[in-house]
């Protein structure tokens, strides 16, 4: 055994593995970092102005109003402020409109409203030259526009469920997601999920009937989104007993619960279903309903195999020509008992019963897969293009909501099965955009 075939081993078998390790762990670090934006500008009157003029901000507890006050500052910075008329815009007025944003994205990782970079603001309901009309709030091209007198009466009033600030942002908020080719497209999902649930309450509001949300939202569907992001913060408990689906819906949305004082994350039990946490061994024994997909079940976990085979081989190599004269046999026998070993834990890797399917990511160890309960799926989403094909499976995960790409552990003929399943549970499914099945209740 010479000495460069040792330095090779060691090279091979310890630090390349411990550089990733090395590498990944920056990066986290890094990636940690980059997710606490604190504005270096300080404003100690920050505090005392949103305690006295901001109901929402009194509600949540020390920690959480630190980050407010945060973010709040963070918006306030980079957004362009401009007067529409000669109204000087103070300080005040900037951080009283950032507030607002940030109440309704505090759920939310801190989001970005772009391409929305300035907001005008008016002192009164102006006119517009385009409608001819007076207007008291827009968000059009790149701007967002309110009137400071509405925009005040708006938060001083906090249960009349009227609040154009928050009507205007939450516009800018959903065409934001519209125009992020992508960026949001978690966000853009549930705000389909959202319009899709409320689908027939918009219809009976647009046809005349009586509705706990005020007749506005009839116009369209983005005025739809707006109203009732105004009545969910203004008046959530009536929401929450008047319209409970498209209330839970805008919960989840927003991650926020207003009605039961919650206002990051969602109160788990509510929308959690089923127990998540099964054991792969629970449904081991029931006859899988599905075929995984060949290149899943065996092609990965084998060239993983052979992968992870490298350093092993050339260990047995270097160990068997230093101590004896090297003999094929053994050699092969030492490679085929660690094929043996990776391949026996990873060859099956779905499982899929009834109520359940579990997903076993290649050479993970063996308590470890993804469990998703079939009640707690949201939605799935099954698109194919010329290019590639996906099925989303999005699904409540704790009081998480989580989305996992499902094609590529199955078979085609099995992935027709797991459709049919979900329709028999009354699960939403889209395929090439269009909605299949509406949830029932
Ligand atoms: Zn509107």
């Amino acid at each position: 055994m010479d000495f460069a075939n040792i330095v090779f081993f060691i090279i091979i078998a310890f630090v390349v593995p411990l550089f990733i390790v090395i590498q990944g762990f920056y990066k986290y670090k890094k990636e940690k970092k980059s997710t606490i934006t604190v504005s270096k500008i300080n404003h100690p009157n920050l505090h005392k102005l949103l305690t006295e003029k901001y109901t929402y901000y009194n509600k949540l507890s020390n920690e959480y109003k630190e980050e407010f006050c945060n973010r709040t500052l963070a918006f306030a910075n980079h957004f362009k402020w401009q007067s529409g008329n000669e109204t000087e815009i103070t300080d005040e007025m900037r951080l009283l409109v950032s507030a607002t944003a940030i109440q309704l994205t505090f759920g939310l990782k801190q989001i970005d409203f772009s391409p929305f970079e300035t907001i005008i603001i008016y002192s009164d309901a102006y006119y517009n030259n385009l409608t001819h009309k007076f207007h008291k709030g827009e968000v059009n091209n790149r701007y967002i526009i309110l009137s400071w007198k509405h925009f005040v009466e708006g938060i001083k009033i906090d249960n009349d469920k009227i609040n154009l600030g928050l009507h205007e942002l939450a516009h800018a908020l959903d065409l934001s997601t519209v125009l992020s080719k992508g960026r949001k497209f978690y966000l853009s999902r549930l705000m389909v999920h959202f319009r899709n649930i409320s689908s027939d309450e918009f219809m009976k509001i647009r046809s005349g009937m009586p509705s706990f949300l005020r007749s506005y939202g009839g116009n369209n569907l983005r005025e739809f989104f707006s109203v009732a992001v105004e009545h969910f913060f203004e008046a959530p408990l009536p929401f929450k007993k008047f319209l409970p689906v498209i209330y839970d819906e805008m919960c989840l949305l927003l991650n926020q619960d207003p009605a039961s004082n919650i206002y990051r994350g969602v109160e788990a039990n509510r929308f959690y279903k089923q127990n998540n946490n099964l054991s792969i061994n629970d449904i081991a024994k029931t006859k899988p309903l599905v075929k995984s997909n060949i290149s899943f079940a065996i092609i990965i976990p084998f060239i993983s195999a052979t992968f992870l085979a490298i350093p092993v081989y050339l260990f047995t190599m270097t160990i068997l020509s230093a101590f004896f004269n090297f003999t094929l046999i053994p050699f092969i026998i030492i490679i085929a008992i660690f094929y043996w070993f990776v391949l026996k834990n990873n060859i099956r890797k779905i499982l899929i019963d009834k109520n359940h399917i579990i997903i076993k990511q290649p050479l993970s160890s063996i308590n470890k897969y993804t469990t998703i309960a079939i009640k707690n799926i949201l939605y799935a989403d099954f698109r194919v293009n010329n290019t590639y094909e996906k099925v989303d499976i999005t699904y409540i995960d704790k009081s998480e909501i989580k989305t996992k790409d499902i094609k590529m552990y199955f078979t085609k003929s099995s992935l027709i099965t797991i459709k049919k399943m979900l329709l028999q549970n009354e699960i939403l499914i889209r395929q090439n955009n269009i909605w299949s099945k509406k949830q029932s209740k």
